[in-house]
């Protein structure tokens, strides 16, 4: 395990007093740590939505097994079609799905077939029910398939067209999504290896903060970020370890970071670490862990405190609810999605063309709530939410993402394209 300074020796330029969005990234995929696959547990393909494969799924059978038909049609010898001539063939049986067809189909003859059944040995092709023509005389069920129609190889399923015996169906690190779930049902698998849950543990600090239930008092607020924070560990799979809100206290700040700190591979914390903070969190975590506290060139989200407590890795967030969930998104959640062992990659910013003027300071990267829409031409729009205030928290209501604005870019002109970080299934 490497400690702060390592990581800070490694990272060109490093200066805690000034860190870019890309460095701070860079300094994150390095102190969190993938957990071990000894860790893995086998569980049932039902419990398994959301979590991250621990090892590759090998496939031990080809899916599909056989060559089946497409279409509910006639299968045919395809070496018999021809650009100009109807072909007419005798219809010597039915194939239904889930049930080998025995028999044998000569030259000029064809089987009547059911999607999914299997095609026997020399049948390559399907002509589709609707499109031949069928003739039933006392003795014999005749069909015409039409000429220049089928090609060789129509409306046939190859024997492991969807996965093949013996390869990696999906591999470790895999998110396992409703179509991970199916594809693994396909294999026959009633279980799968997974990494265990990350266990996270958050609380609030700030003498101001109010729990729910307690009744206002001048100058306090509720406290929305232990919701905004449960809210996204929870969609993203974490067991969650909830400590509430915890007084500016040293006694109380102290065992409540020890509590995290023996349950929790990760440790999130709101408030108490901008400069002029006289409160006693950041002593805290600088008495109790290895911890570094950063100014980012970002905005929202400045203040930050990243470290080591114990086993667990600390992200110290700064009070404000949209900071918080800025820093989350930016930061945390693909430092934990690494130690959640995922490989999954970084989902791609959307571009969409701004419909407003946006004054933006090159130097920092800023992340303004915008809502994103399909304009009448099938091109996207975006417009930000108003107020980009950092306590403005219905902002990340009604936007639909955040407008990154990066380190180096200046102001946006009407019209101007810029990358937004949509929140669908995030947020
Ligand atoms: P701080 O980073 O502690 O200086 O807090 C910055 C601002 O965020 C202050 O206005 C706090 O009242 C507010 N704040 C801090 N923690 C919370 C919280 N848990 N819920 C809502 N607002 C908060
Ligand atoms: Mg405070």
């Amino acid at each position: 395990m490497k400690s702060l300074a390592d990581i800070a020796a490694a990272l060109q330029g490093y200066d805690p007093q000034a860190l870019t969005v890309t460095q701070v990234g860079e300094f994150l995929a390095q102190l969190a740590q993938p957990l071990s696959a000894n860790e893995a547990q086998d569980i049932a393909l039902f419990d398994a939505l959301g979590r991250v494969l621990a090892q590759d799924v090998i496939s031990p059978i080809h899916v599909p097994p056989h060559n089946n038909s497409a279409m509910d049609g006639f299968a045919l010898d395809g070496s018999q079609l021809s650009a100009t001539q109807a072909l007419h063939l005798r219809v010597v049986g039915t194939a239904l799905a889930g049930k080998a067809w025995q028999g044998r189909v000569q030259t000029g003859e064809c089987l009547k077939i059911m999607t999914g059944a299997i095609l026997p040995e020399g049948l390559d092709t399907v002509a589709p029910l609707e499109l031949c023509q069928v003739d039933t005389a006392p003795d014999a069920t005749t069909v015409t398939v039409p000429a220049g129609v089928f090609q060789r190889g129509d409306n046939r399923r190859l024997q492991g067209e969807d996965l093949k015996q013996g390869h990696a169906a999906l591999p470790a690190g895999a998110h396992l999504t409703p179509a991970a779930l199916g594809l693994i049902a396909s294999l026959g698998q009633p279980t799968v290896r997974v990494h265990r849950r990350l266990r996270v543990a958050y609380f609030s600090t700030g003498d101001e903060i109010l729990s729910l239930g307690e009744a206002p008092r001048e100058g306090a607020v509720y406290d929305s970020n232990r919701f905004t924070v449960f809210g996204l560990l929870t969609r993203m799979g974490c067991e969650v370890i909830d400590l509430g809100v915890v007084r500016d206290d040293p006694l109380l700040l102290e065992a409540a970071f020890a509590k995290a700190a023996a349950q929790a591979d990760a440790i999130i914390t709101s408030g108490g670490v901008s400069v002029g903070e006289a409160d006693f969190t950041k002593a805290m975590m600088k008495k109790l862990g290895d911890v570094a506290f950063w100014k980012i060139a970002m905005r929202p989200g400045r203040p930050m405190a990243v470290g080591r407590l114990g086993n667990s890795v600390l992200f110290g967030l700064p009070g404000n609810p949209v900071a918080v969930m800025v820093t989350f998104l930016a930061f945390v959640r693909p430092a934990l999605l690494r130690m959640m062992g995922s490989t999954a990659p970084t989902p791609p910013l959307l571009r969409a063309k701004s419909l407003e003027a946006l004054r933006k300071k090159p130097g920092r990267t800023e992340y303004q709530r915008g809502t994103v829409s399909t304009a009448a031409d099938g091109s996207l729009h975006v417009r930000t939410t108003g107020n980009q205030g950092s306590g403005v928290l219905s902002s990340m209501v009604q936007g639909n993402g955040l407008i990154v604005l990066h380190h180096t870019q200046g102001n946006v002109a009407v019209g101007d394209e810029v990358d937004v970080m949509v929140f669908e299934g995030v947020v």
